[in-house]
């Protein structure tokens, strides 16, 4: 591949202006909030204000989007506030709609990236534009299939390409909404060097407290830029209320933001210790998390075994366990009795909560 432009050659974001910031609601609601917004964000010095109107929901009874009757009011917003404009196409017909509409940057929503047929078909009418396209990342944790939807728009002539990390969706209790995974977007850097990189902290959280904290660990690793979601009045928002912030706390957290030198825009520097603390960080939140659900169905089977009158401890049971547990770990490498000692840990912990209940 090949043939990119860069992003500061886009014509969209100011040329120091790294990390290269877009924000806006989660959804466009109705004219007067995107309004106010443009107005805010741009007194804030953003370049590119993004706005959902065909909204992706999971669940549908949820708010769908105001679809095409929002695009007048993005142009305008655009036009009066001196802001760049930036929304989500799903289907052919709303990218022909949003290029009518002179939207400045669309994006492919992570649903969209993990479905190459359609991401085939939104390729083919882009042919011949020159509008810059995102690609989020898909929610599987598939780097081929990001990188598969870039190859896609590359091959149908779009040289103004930028991924976003949004996070990968997990099963079972994580403080994310999206786990970042990190090294998947290191990958994508490594295999696609010319391709700048964007995080999502507001879809990695789900919830605002984290924004702050994902945005400063993505431009640390060398992210380009980041994509913020941000509504007037959050709480009251029609989609992803817990995760958007205000635009006066959006100023005060890119104010928050250093950017270290231009050398770690590079793939090699992601890879530094810092890219590697997160790595250990993630496994260790995970342990956590993993022991507490491990927790939690010791408690369901403590419950069990006091209605059933079944005895507490059970050696038999124990023994398989832990034979079990030493035998995985030597084929992984780890000395037997090491991990002997971690489960009988967690055993005597388990045990004490059967016998409290
Ligand atoms: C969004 O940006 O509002 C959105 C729907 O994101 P994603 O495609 O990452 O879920
Ligand atoms: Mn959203």
């Amino acid at each position: 591949m090949g043939n990119f432009i860069r992003i500061d050659k886009w014509g969209i974001f100011p040329e120091s202006g790294k990390p290269y910031i877009i924000a806006g609601p989660c959804s466009v609601e109705n004219e007067k909030m995107l309004l106010e917004t443009a107005s805010v964000l741009k007194k804030a010095g953003i370049p590119v204000m993004r706005g959902g109107l065909w909204k992706p929901r999971t669940r549908p009874d949820s708010f769908e989007g105001v679809g095409e009757a929002g695009l007048p009011w993005m142009s305008e917003a655009g036009k009066t506030f001196g802001i760049r404009t930036a929304t989500e196409v799903a289907n052919p017909r709303h990218v022909e709609l949003a290029l009518e509409y002179g939207i400045d940057m669309l994006w492919i929503g992570a649903r969209t990236t993990g479905n190459p047929f359609l991401v085939q078909e939104i390729c083919e009418v882009l042919k011949g534009t020159d509008v810059p396209v995102l690609v989020k990342n898909p929610p599987v944790a598939e780097p081929e299939l990001w990188i598969g939807a870039i190859e896609r728009l590359e091959r149908c002539g779009i040289r103004k390409i930028g991924a976003v990390h949004r996070g990968f969706s997990t099963f079972g209790k994580s403080i994310y909404r999206n786990d970042p995974l990190w090294q998947i977007p290191v990958e994508i850097r490594k295999a696609l060097p010319e391709i700048p990189i964007f995080c999502d902290p507001s879809h990695i959280g789900g919830n605002r407290m984290l924004v702050g904290d994902i945005s400063r660990k993505a431009v640390s690793l060398g992210f380009d830029g980041l994509m913020i979601e941000t509504h007037p009045d959050p709480d009251n928002a029609l989609s992803d209320a817990a995760q958007q912030i205000t635009p006066e706390k959006l100023s005060v957290l890119t104010d928050s933001l250093k950017v270290r030198g231009e050398s770690i825009a590079n793939a090699s520097a992601m890879s530094t210790i810092e890219e590697l603390r997160e790595e250990i960080d993630i496994i260790d939140g995970s342990i956590i998390d993993l022991i507490a659900r491990r927790m939690e169905i010791v408690e369901t089977i403590g419950d069990l075994k006091r209605k059933d009158n079944i005895q507490v401890l059970q050696t038999q049971r124990w023994n398989r366990v832990i034979e079990k547990a030493v035998r995985a770990a030597e084929n992984k490498n780890l000395p037997g009795g090491f991990i002997e000692e971690i489960f009988n840990i967690i055993h005597r912990e388990a045990m004490e909560r059967q016998l409290r209940q």
